[in-house]
């Protein structure tokens, strides 16, 4: 069965997106089975992964609102075990429609339980806030990855967001757990940069990964082309340290 994660912080710029695609695609060029489900609506994880956001036959929005299958909504990548199910600017309008449905927080959870047994693991690129959306992300996951930005306020919001997780426990999926937090855009020449890692440290304690995600301009140039980076630049820093966090991912899940 596979493991379904949703990876979230409601701030916006941290990380969510670099992370969810080259996570993705780096556990995926070990063999495992991965899909990477894009509900953000500015679908920077399709586009990232060289997908047209015009003109999808069905994405992410008809799944949460339409009444469509997941597999129907799904689509091959240019890696062979990577599949996306895209999200374009139709998304915008779910996080209102939604509010009039059924059940309307285990949407994307029930629509997951046909295609769950297809994958060995499952990521949610999350939008920037905490609506129904990431919401429905939180409900389906049975574990939430959290990037972090190595910049000011870095902890700014995470109590939200952990207040929120402790809700979604409470009620709508009791399982949900915090699977690691990810330090990203590392830059080793600042203080502050070494100063956050701490700080993130001392707060979430050994849910933190070893490996942290340092700023590297090949990263923020491989979106661009629609590549994940270690199709863009296979030996750029980049790509180490997402292989390296992809190793720590899978090694932790084994334990
Ligand atoms: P989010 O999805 O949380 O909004 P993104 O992953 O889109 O964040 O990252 C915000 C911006 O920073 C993007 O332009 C992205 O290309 C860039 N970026 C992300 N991580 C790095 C990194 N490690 N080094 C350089 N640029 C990065
Ligand atoms: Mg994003």
């Amino acid at each position: 069965m596979g493991k379904t994660i949703a990876i979230a912080n409601q701030k916006g710029g941290v990380g969510k997106t670099t992370t969810a695609i080259n996570l993705s695609a780096c556990i995926a060029n070990k063999g495992k089975r991965v899909l990477l489900i894009d509900i953000d609506p500015q679908g920077n994880s399709t586009s990232g992964l060289g997908v047209e956001r015009t003109g999808l036959k069905k994405s992410s929005y008809d799944v949460l609102v339409g009444g469509v299958s997941a597999v129907e909504a799904i689509r091959p990548t240019m890696m062979q075990t990577l599949d996306l199910m895209p999200a374009n600017i139709d998304l915008v309008g779910a996080e209102v429609e939604l509010v009039s449905m059924m059940a309307r927080e285990t949407i994307l959870k029930r629509a997951l339980e046909d295609i769950k047994g297809l994958y060995d693991y499952i990521f949610m690129d999350c939008p920037p806030s905490l609506g129904l959306i990431t919401l429905n992300a939180l409900t389906a996951a049975d574990k939430i990855l959290v990037p972090i930005q190595c910049e000011y306020y870095a902890l700014e919001g995470l109590t939200q967001l952990m207040s929120t997780v402790k809700l979604v426990r409470q009620s709508l999926n009791p399982a949900l757990e915090v699977e690691g937090v990810v330090l990203t855009m590392f830059d080793g020449r600042t203080n502050l940069s070494l100063q956050v890692v701490e700080e993130v440290r001392k707060f979430f304690k050994n849910k933190v990964y070893e490996t942290v995600i340092p700023r590297n301009v090949r990263l923020g140039e491989a979106p661009s082309y629609g590549l994940p980076i270690l199709l863009y630049d296979g030996k750029c820093l980049g790509t180490e340290a997402y292989n390296e966090l992809a190793v720590e991912f899978l090694t932790n899940d084994m334990k």
